[in-house]
């Protein structure tokens, strides 16, 4: 194992869509950048690279920007530990540990899915709906297999593309949220012209509105799934099924550095700050609302930690218009409270650790869950049972605790030498 810190005057953390921009707006100032990301490769959620990809002009036109920049390096598979002391995070890669100094520090952290428990959901061949696509990006061969998609929001359909491209049959694609709210979205789609073509090309036949899983089932792994449709019970026979409920942004860095929060997201004042000085976010984490506003709001903040304030304001128009889009989505996949009914009391919510709904539901906080069971204490850290607890219980956010990650005792052990030193 090596031993490696830098130091920067700009650190932004996800080399996503949000991340790269800001990274390529704030590199025009010719500051020092790094920029971390857990990923093997830059490119976030929706530019995934793997053997199976072939990336869009727009993933590669960024990954070509950050490979010239001379001023910002990569560090890929690097995944964020703890802060240690002012302005310093321990980070942890496959080889190496070590910490990063940093004057400012932009977060790009995205969101991931939010997958909702419910009976059946830990059979083998059930995932969620993004995981399943990033599985078929890294090779998964899903040629011939019957897919049923279930959850909520536009990730479903990019998920059955997925599927459609790699010679899988999608039986299944329910969306929980009613048709007349969809409706309404729809119509109002002419003020974004590429959204609207886009959602011509993602129609699938199978696309039922106001439909959600009731339950999966098989002899060890998933062969066919119940569905609520309106108000009838089917079922469809399947080799996976892939659900996902919308996004959560990642937010996890943000609370543990006390970073104001508004509702879901870290909040942001116009240049992209947060409520601490010289801690900007942008992407996803600071709001979901897809690749065109996590773009937007990077170079916002990229231009704006890096004292590019003029260039900064020139774009709060655009962002304004892929707001209002933001804003549509979450309106129109809104989750339904019956929802709260898809886990039974022994449903596993846990399965880390294997603890089920009727091991926490009494508790009033994940704390509390914590005492009474091991619930968010596994491998996620909380990461999947957290957002779904909350959903199902109406638990308040709570501040994660530090490691952020798993990681090894030699750079455990950097956590109190980090805290010790000066910066
Ligand atoms: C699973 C999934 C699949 C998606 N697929 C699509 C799609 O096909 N089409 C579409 O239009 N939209 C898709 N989206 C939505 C997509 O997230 C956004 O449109 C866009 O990618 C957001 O960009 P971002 O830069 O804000 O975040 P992201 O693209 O999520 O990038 C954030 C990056 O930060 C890294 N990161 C987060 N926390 C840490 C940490 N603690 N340490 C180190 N690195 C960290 C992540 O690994 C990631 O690489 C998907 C979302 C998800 C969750």
């Amino acid at each position: 194992m090596f031993d490696r810190d830098f130091s920067c005057e700009l650190l932004i953390v996800g080399a996503g869509p949000a991340g790269m921009a800001a990274a390529c707006a704030a590199a025009k100032s010719g500051i020092n950048i790094i920029i971390l990301d857990d990923n093997p490769f830059p490119g976030g959620q929706i530019w995934r690279d793997g053997p199976a990809v072939s990336l869009p002009e727009g993933a590669r036109h960024y990954r070509r920007q950050l490979d010239q920049l001379p001023n910002v390096s990569l560090l890929c598979g690097a995944k964020l530990i703890a802060p240690v002391g002012d302005k310093r995070w321990l980070y942890e890669q496959e080889t190496a540990s070590g910490i990063i100094r940093y004057e400012r520090l932009i977060l790009c952290s995205g969101a991931r899915e939010l997958l909702l428990p419910f009976p059946g959901w830990t059979l083998a061949g059930v995932s969620g709906a993004g995981a399943l696509q990033a599985f078929i990006k890294s090779g998964l061969p899903v040629k011939d297999q019957r897919i049923a998609l279930a959850g909520s929001g536009p990730l479903l359909l990019a998920a059955a593309q997925a599927v459609k491209k790699a010679g899988g049959k999608v039986v299944l694609l329910a969306e929980q949220a009613p048709a007349l709210r969809l409706g309404r979205l729809f119509l109002g789609l002419w003020r974004w012209p590429d959204k609207l073509r886009q959602s011509f090309s993602l129609t699938d036949p199978h696309y039922r509105f106001n439909s959600h899983v009731l339950a999966a089932e098989g002899e060890g792994k998933v062969e066919r799934v119940f569905v609520r449709q309106g108000r009838r019970r089917i079922s469809v026979a399947c080799d996976r099924l892939a659900c996902g409920f919308g996004l959560l942004a990642n937010i996890e860095p943000a609370l543990v550095l006390g970073c104001a929060i508004d509702g879901q997201a870290i909040r942001v004042d116009e240049w992209q700050q947060t409520s601490r000085a010289g801690i900007y976010a942008a992407g996803e984490c600071a709001g979901v609302g897809g690749s065109e506003l996590a773009l937007v709001t990077g170079k916002i903040a990229g231009y704006a930690a890096s004292g590019n304030r003029e260039e900064a304001a020139r774009l709060w128009r655009e962002r304004r218009h892929w707001r209002r889009f933001a804003r549509g989505m979450e309106r129109a996949f809104r989750l339904d409270d019956r929802l709260k009914q898809l886990s039974r009391p022994d449903t596993l919510v846990c399965r880390c650790e294997d603890v089920a709904l009727q091991q926490i539901s009494g508790a009033a906080d994940w704390r509390q869950a914590k005492i009474y069971s091991r619930c968010g204490m596994g491998a996620c850290q909380g990461k999947v049972c957290g957002g779904a607890a909350r959903f199902l219980l109406d638990w308040p956010l709570a501040t994660p605790r530090v490691p952020l990650a798993p990681a090894r005792l030699s750079t455990l052990v950097k956590m109190g030498e980090g805290a010790d030193k000066n910066p």
